[in-house]
């Protein structure tokens, strides 16, 4: 059989979410492997996204999870064997009619449910980041309840500056101007590039030994903390910057401010850098399997790429200025800092 027919004789993969951050990550993963990619679409106003995908060959369909009869219908017709949602934090509970659908149609040989973070069995964030583990982790009792063959990707955190207000760090530049460091900045954290959050994903979905599993994405080559990851950019910047502190009292203000979703990014910031939530227990439960003894000849993307990659976003932000001859720059990577450390408590 051709690496094609193997393909094809996968069945269908239904993408959830396939617009948003994670999602599209996981959409393009899953076309390169050359599965038949359905992708379940709410709204259609994300029509750069969707051409892109639809021009890699995915197949659109509209609905939205919670609509039991269509996911239902969906699920048959297109023969959906594998289902894969990354709806955001806001639908997470959605997903609790998708699994009835899931179940009452029998066909279907995976699910991943939207995890792409933490063992939300394991981290005891504080609230509002509590109550968005919690929905978590009704949607797994349920989805082992109905005993759907299931994976869940506990991915860590994302390649990026991990911002204590942003949801999607992975889409902002690392500092230009100064670092925010949590707590003494050395707690440390992985950071996954999406690319390979995608790859690994898609990789699991048809693996025997990630059924019934969470798999964790550990990679030591990732292992950061505050303080590391601030002087790999510095290297790249080639120059110095300030770093503030931002105490762990801060961030617990953060979090009790209760504005969503920024408090929740903070609780979450609070939980990795703080309380170590990624480093504080080890995989010693049968359900664990780790990436990397998964797959120990995959490569991952190395922070410093990733961060060569931001590198290249300035440089072109930086031509773009240069041209407008507007006089100031907007950036300028090379302009010269003082190294000062602050500690403030009224940052944030
Ligand atoms: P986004 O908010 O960026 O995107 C959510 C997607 O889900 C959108 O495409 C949205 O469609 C779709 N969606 C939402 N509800 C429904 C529904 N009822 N039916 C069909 N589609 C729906 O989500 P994120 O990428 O931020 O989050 C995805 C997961 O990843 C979450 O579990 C989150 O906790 C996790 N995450 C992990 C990060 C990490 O660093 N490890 C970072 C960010 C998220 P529409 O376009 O119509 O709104």
């Amino acid at each position: 059989m051709t690496v094609a027919a193997e393909v094809a004789a996968v069945g269908g993969t239904m993408i959830v979410g396939s617009t948003g951050f994670i999602g599209r990550f996981v959409a393009e993963a899953c076309l390169d492997s050359g599965r038949p990619t359905f992708l379940l679409v709410r709204s259609f106003h994300h029509s750069a996204t969707l051409s892109s995908l639809r021009h890699k060959g995915a197949l659109l369909i509209p609905g939205s999870i919670n609509d039991q009869d269509l996911m239902e219908k969906v699920l048959r017709d297109h023969k959906i064997e594998v289902v894969i949602s990354a709806v955001g934090g806001e639908s997470i509970l959605d997903q609790l009619v998708l699994i009835h659908a899931i179940k009452s149609v029998g066909t279907v040989k995976r699910f991943l449910p939207s995890e792409f973070g933490h063992d939300i069995d394991r981290a005891d964030p504080v609230e509002p980041g509590l109550a968005m583990y919690k929905e978590k982790r009704m949607v797994r009792r349920a989805i082992e309840e109905a005993g759907i063959p299931y994976t869940y990707i506990c991915c860590n955190s994302i390649a990026a500056w991990p911002y204590h207000d942003n949801t999607h760090p992975a889409d902002v530049i690392p500092p230009l101007d100064r670092f925010h460091i949590y707590g003494d900045g050395s707690v440390k954290a992985y950071f996954v590039a999406g690319n390979d959050i995608g790859k690994f994903t898609i990789k699991s979905i048809d693996d025997d030994r990630t059924v019934n599993k969470s798999v964790h994405f550990q990679p030591k080559c990732n292992l950061l903390n505050m303080n590391e990851l601030a002087s790999l950019w510095e290297k790249k910047l080639g120059h110095t910057l300030p770093r503030v502190t931002i105490t762990e009292d801060d961030l617990l203000a953060a979090a009790e401010k209760m504005c969503i979703p920024e408090s929740i990014v903070a609780s979450f910031t609070h939980d990795i850098f703080i309380k170590g939530c990624q480093i504080n227990y080890a995989l010693d439960k049968p359900t664990d399997v780790e990436v990397m003894s998964l797959y120990p000849d995959a490569s991952f993307r190395t922070i410093d790429e990733c961060f060569d990659d931001f590198l290249a976003k300035i440089s072109v932000a930086s031509v773009v200025v240069d041209k407008r001859a507007s006089g100031d720059a907007i950036f300028s990577p090379n302009a010269p800092t003082v190294v000062d450390k602050v500690t403030t408590k009224d940052t944030i």
